[in-house]
């Protein structure tokens, strides 16, 4: 996989150059060896990439730690300004950002431009608003003022994950960076473009040197390294459940608060008295991002009187998806991220389909398109407790399950040992909350879906995460919450 690549390091992906080095203490750094990246589109080589190891952890935690008093110092006003000035900065390079994501992830260059690019300004804006409005109301015990104050904690080791890469790096390194601790970012090494895109942005606002770090590697190697680092105060991952074992274990040996954003088996939940094309519309949807959403209400479960009509209305909706390169507007699904995934979700389907399960579309490959294209899947017939139901598929694969009761939707809906997030489609307001009392999840959605207020806590129950993120959940976490009771004057302590 890798090589001797000491030369090229500034590569040009769709037009934009790229700088494929670390980024570390404001300067890029290169690594003895390289690994490659390749685009989902085509399978096309796009660059090598420096590939980083302990050594450059460290020197990137080390620039981390240097610049993190003068920062953490600053005051709240000026690091708002500042990520303000990279929001402008990410604004004016949308176009861009846009179209290295799509060849770097394969995601549609359509959402990139309109929705994911402008979020991840927002992700700046955002925290930089939040941090100016954060406070507690001071409250008094016996007449001692209680003082709430969130301190910066330290270095932060952000770990994302390849799905919506600059997306994820930025709603972790926003808030990270507005609390006034510094940062060493690692992006996944199936999509590691945009995260050095943004290292230049973040330089260009005026971030100074080592406040944000980049590295560059495998998860094993450079990741690994990263956040078993002793000097390393905040750990916070996104990504799959085997890989949030490692992490935790060794924020576990350090005694570091971790943060873990893992994946999901989400319930869409679709009761007779719904309006049934809002809920075929919400199902479909649940293939976007070729199913690589870890938000995904991957199990539709409908309650049986209407399943039969869902399903041939599913059907023709589904049908008129349109399959293909990512960049073109009409395209509504693109391709997987990597032949190893690609692999592993049609390993998942073709057992379903051995053990009894009917693919009512899809079921394979597009073999058309040939490539990382997956055909969009409906799986019904599955058997109840098996892989297809319990575990994520993370691509486009469905699978239908009927109910003819509440207790039943809501026994299924809590099925698997994950809770990230579930869908209700009621007409009836009061069955909403019933069932959404009952529902073990982070996030319930009642008649919409992935709407997503920056200001509400995110995160997963049982193994779909530990913590919350988002508003001023997200300063909880990366900061050192602290209380200063201070006596009123002229106060006699008596021991
Ligand atoms: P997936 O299996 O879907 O690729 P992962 O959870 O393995 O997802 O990857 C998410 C992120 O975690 C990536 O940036 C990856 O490099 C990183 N990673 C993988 N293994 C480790 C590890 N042992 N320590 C730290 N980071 C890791």
């Amino acid at each position: 996989m890798s090589q001797r690549h000491d030369t090229a390091v500034v590569a040009t992906i769709a037009g934009v150059a790229v700088d494929t080095r670390h980024w570390i203490g404001g300067r890029r750094v290169a690594s003895p060896a390289t690994f490659p990246d390749t685009s989902p589109i085509d399978g096309s080589p796009l660059t090598e990439v420096a590939r980083g190891g302990a050594h450059e952890a460290a020197a990137a935690v080390t620039a981390a730690q240097a610049a993190f008093p003068s920062w953490s110092a600053t005051s709240r006003e000026e690091r708002a300004r500042i990520l303000h000035a990279i929001a402008d900065g990410v604004e004016n390079r949308i176009e861009e950002l846009a179209a290295v994501e799509t060849a770097d992830n394969g995601a549609l260059l359509r959402s990139h431009r309109r929705g994911v690019m402008p979020r991840v300004a927002h992700n700046f804006r955002f925290f930089a608003d939040w941090l100016l409005s954060l406070a507690h109301e001071d409250f008094e015990t016996r007449g001692h003022t209680n003082r709430i104050s969130w301190d910066p904690a330290g270095v932060c080791a952000l770990i994302t994950p390849w799905n919506a890469p600059l997306m994820l790096a930025t709603w972790k390194v926003a808030p990270a960076l507005a609390a006034g601790n510094t940062v060493v970012l690692k992006p996944a090494e199936w999509s590691p473009l945009t995260a050095s895109l943004l290292a230049d942005i973040a330089a260009e606002a005026g971030l100074p040197s080592g406040v944000l770090n980049v590295v560059q590697g495998y998860g094993e190697e450079v990741g690994s390294a990263l956040v078993s680092d002793p000097r390393v105060a905040r750990i916070s991952f996104t990504g799959s459940v085997p890989t949030a074992r490692h992490i935790a274990g060794a924020a576990a040996a350090n005694l570091v608060p971790v943060s873990l954003e893992l994946g999901g088996k989400s319930p869409l939940l679709v009761f007779a008295d719904s309006d049934l094309d809002l809920a075929v519309e919400l199902a479909v949807e649940q293939y976007d991002n070729a199913g690589q959403v870890c938000l995904a209400g991957t199990r539709l479960l409908v309650e049986s009187s209407v399943a039969e009509e869902f399903t041939q209305r599913f059907i023709v909706k589904a049908a008129a998806l349109q399959q293909g390169d990512p960049r073109d507007e009409a395209t509504d699904i693109g391709p997987n991220i990597h032949p190893d995934h690609f692999a592993r979700i049609d390993g998942f389907v073709q057992r379903a389909l051995a053990t009894g399960a009917r693919a009512v579309i899809g079921g394979g490959p597009n073999t058309e398109l040939g490539g990382l294209y997956y055909r969009p899947t409906l799986l019904t017939d599955v058997a109840p407790d098996t892989e297809i139901v319990t575990e994520e598929v993370f691509g486009p694969v469905l699978t239908l399950q009927t109910f003819d009761t509440d207790e039943e939707a809501v026994a299924l809906a809590n099925g698997t040992r994950f809770g990230l997030a579930a869908t209700v489609v009621t007409g009836d307001s009061e069955r909403a909350r019933r069932i959404t009392e009952q529902l073990v999840a982070g996030t319930v959605w009642v008649n919409c879906f992935f709407v997503r207020d920056l200001q509400a806590p995110f995160g997963g129950a049982r193994q779909s995460g530990i913590g919350r993120e988002g508003g001023t959940w997200s300063f909880d976490f990366y900061c050192d919450v602290k209380n200063t009771v201070t006596a009123p004057k002229g106060w006699q302590h008596h021991g």
